[in-house]
């Protein structure tokens, strides 16, 4: 079998699309952007909103044992001691001699394959001879930079008031562990499913929404018996691989890729990365946690609250441990976007078009008149797309040819296409064209929105 291959050879083909059509812009734009920050335009938003949605209905919908929550970004800034976070938050800093570059060690050319220890080693630049990619000097010894945001609550500003922009979701599942509980009945395992903001002052974002400073986080808290925990933990691999599957990404472009004993994080007995292969490599989409006791341990210990489960069936007190999968929906989108793209030759052009799922397109439909100087054509288009709009998202467009319209919707990724066209005043009936077969069939007007409805929901089986 051949090596895979990206789905499109450089970012910037998603990145022009993206700004080009709205679904992403570089944050504070006019006054020169602010680095690592990016905006979600009128499509980038309903692409990210229905990503959330997906995830929302796999893991919290769909299932009995699993139950959501929106914990406060800011929290008590003991949680990010007991956490772990403000000691050890951090990534490898190096600085160049010359004119104070600052680089994240891991990222630099010729570091690709540093183990944990090489990171810490005071004499790795110096090993490896790494020179500042901007001016050529010396680069220095790494240091731990943390990477919490802080910021002062209430009016005055002094260190007793720091608290941090939370880095992670997890915490705020943690320690509402015991509210949940205790209000659900729910008996173990049972997961916390949260979606919401987390920031992270990353020392070299980039690559586009793939590495921001400010994000989005979709991450479960699943709680579980001590002993049930390896089992359950092989059990969330292919859940969360399957669900990157089921709503598009090319199997191929995906691989486990498991962390190294000096790799994990300070808290976790395993942890095993959904990478998948992005124009700038195999990165990580997606993290599949066995934190162990770790979390609730350390917080049953600095709070001094009892954070044990009561099993009623065996009569016993314990901490359970956690399985956590901690996914993103600005990468996740990101990766249904470029996996999506095509470009094909038809006619002699270039047709561009998004293959997004159904269920994850901005629109559902678009539709558009043949003619619009017929007023009654436009006035049967703005009757569908009133009764579409009730149910789904919907789009008028008459401001191009019918041609340049299918176009301008395929490289949107809008699944399907209404038209209306003289013959429709006569018989009463629309053409319905398939974004990706590009085949077209008549349909009577009033079986329309029951098709489009009808094909949405035939894309969730
Ligand atoms: P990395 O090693 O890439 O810095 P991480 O291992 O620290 O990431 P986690 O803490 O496991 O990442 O975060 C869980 C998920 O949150 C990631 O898989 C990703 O989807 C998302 N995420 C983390 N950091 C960022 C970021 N800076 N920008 C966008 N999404 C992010």
């Amino acid at each position: 079998m051949s090596d895979p291959q990206p789905s499109v050879a450089s970012l910037d083909t998603i990145v022009s699309l993206a700004k080009r059509r709205g679904f992403v812009f570089p944050s504070s734009e006019i006054y020169g952007g602010i680095n690592a920050v990016w905006d979600y335009g009128p499509l980038g938003v309903e692409l990210k909103k229905n990503v959330k949605n997906a995830w929302w209905r796999a893991m919290v919908q769909e299932r009995d044992d699993i139950v959501g929550l929106d914990a406060g970004i800011l929290m008590h800034p003991q949680v990010w001691v007991t956490s772990g976070h403000v000691a050890s938050f951090s990534d490898p800093l190096v600085e160049c001699a010359e004119n104070s570059h600052r680089y994240r060690l891991d990222e630099l050319p010729g570091t690709e394959n540093l183990t944990e220890t090489d990171k810490r080693d005071p004499a790795i630049s110096e090993r490896l001879n790494l020179k500042c990619p901007q001016d050529g000097s010396k680069l220095g010894p790494p240091r731990r930079f943390n990477l919490m945001f802080k910021t002062f609550m209430g009016p005055v500003e002094e260190d007793a008031n720091v608290i941090y922009l939370r880095p992670e979701t997890a915490q705020g599942s943690y320690v509402n562990f015991k509210n949940v509980q205790q209000s659900t009945r729910k008996k173990l395992p049972f997961g916390i499913a949260q979606i919401g903001k987390s920031f992270r002052n990353e020392i070299s974002p980039g690559n586009f929404v793939f590495r921001m400073r400010e994000f989005e986080q979709m991450e479960m808290q699943y709680f579980v018996r001590p002993d049930d925990a390896a089992r359950i933990f092989e059990e969330w691999l292919p859940r969360r691989w399957n669900w990157y599957r089921d709503y598009g990404v090319t199997e191929t472009r995906l691989r486990f890729r498991e962390h190294a004993p000096d790799e994990l994080a300070h808290y976790a007995k395993k942890a095993i990365d959904v990478e998948y292969l992005f124009p700038f490599g195999w990165k990580e989409l997606e993290g599949i946690h066995n934190r162990g006791d770790f979390d609730l341990s350390r917080h049953q210990q600095e709070s001094g609250q009892n954070l044990e489960y009561f099993d009623p069936a065996t009569n016993e007190a314990f901490i359970p441990w956690i399985v956590e999968t901690a996914g993103g929906p600005d990468r996740a989108a990101f990766t249904f976007l470029i996996d999506a793209y095509r470009e094909e030759e038809v006619r002699g052009e270039t047709r561009v078009s998004l293959a997004l799922h159904p269920q994850l397109a901005p629109y559902k439909v678009a539709v558009l008149p043949l003619l619009k100087k017929r007023p009654e054509i436009v006035d049967l288009c703005q009757k569908l797309l009133g009764d579409l709009r009730r149910d789904t998202m919907a789009v008028y467009d008459d401001t191009a040819s019918i041609g340049k319209l299918y176009r301008r919707q395929d490289e949107i990724g809008t699944p399907w296409c209404v038209t209306v066209d003289v013959d429709s005043l006569e018989d009463n009936a629309v053409t319905v064209r398939d974004r990706d077969t590009m085949t077209q069939e008549r349909v009577p007007v009033e079986g329309v929105k029951r098709l489009i409805l009808d094909r949405l929901a035939a894309s969730l089986a």
